[in-house]
């Protein structure tokens, strides 16, 4: 394992965990001093990828992690979120025990997560994976988005008009002047 810093071939184990059925080993290069973690994992059974010209090609974790990498580029994201999010998809896909998988059914779970995560990287990811050929459909996607928020911060960003008591005497009044 060479130094991501430097190159240097050597490095020494400071410290290694038990994590997620593999175990993090934090390293620091001999050469030039520098922290990296390294994760040694079993090696799953091989899972195909289907892509959308039906060709196969093996799953790549690094592929996985690049794509989002690039969608979170310069995002406020907590630090290892976007390893954690390819970690829990890899996870997912091997547990569900498959040979071969679609792409389309990976990039659907990326979306998912990213959604959970940070608007911006999700729209960033679908606009490559969805293809966005007009901004049009971009817009329908963000509109999406925004509609979904309203829906759920609403009750509690919306304060009554009137204090309720208030409201109860003028819905009495009102009912009063009727008759
Ligand atoms: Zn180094």
């Amino acid at each position: 394992m060479n130094c991501p810093y430097c190159g240097h071939h050597h490095s020494k184990v400071i410290d290694s965990r038990d994590v997620n059925e593999g175990i993090r080993r934090r390293r620091q290069c001999l050469g030039c001093g520098s922290r990296f973690t390294t994760y040694e994992r079993l090696q799953s059974a091989t899972l195909f990828v289907v892509k959308k010209d039906r060709r196969r090609e093996e799953f790549s974790r690094n592929k996985l992690l690049t794509g989002i990498r690039k969608a979170c580029e310069k995002r406020p994201l907590p630090t290892g979120a976007v390893d954690k999010l390819a970690d829990d998809i890899e996870a997912e896909l091997y547990h569900q025990g498959k040979a071969e998988i679609p792409s389309a059914v990976i990039g659907d779970m990326v979306m998912e997560r990213l959604k959970n995560l940070d608007y911006i990287a999700y729209i960033r990811f679908a606009s490559v994976y969805r293809e966005f050929t007009d901004i049009t459909a971009l817009k329908q996607e963000v509109d999406t988005l925004l509609s979904a928020e309203a829906e759920v911060s609403q009750p509690t960003s919306q304060l009554p008009l009137l204090p309720t008591e208030e409201l109860a005497g003028i819905a009495k009044s009102r009912r009063r002047s009727r008759r």
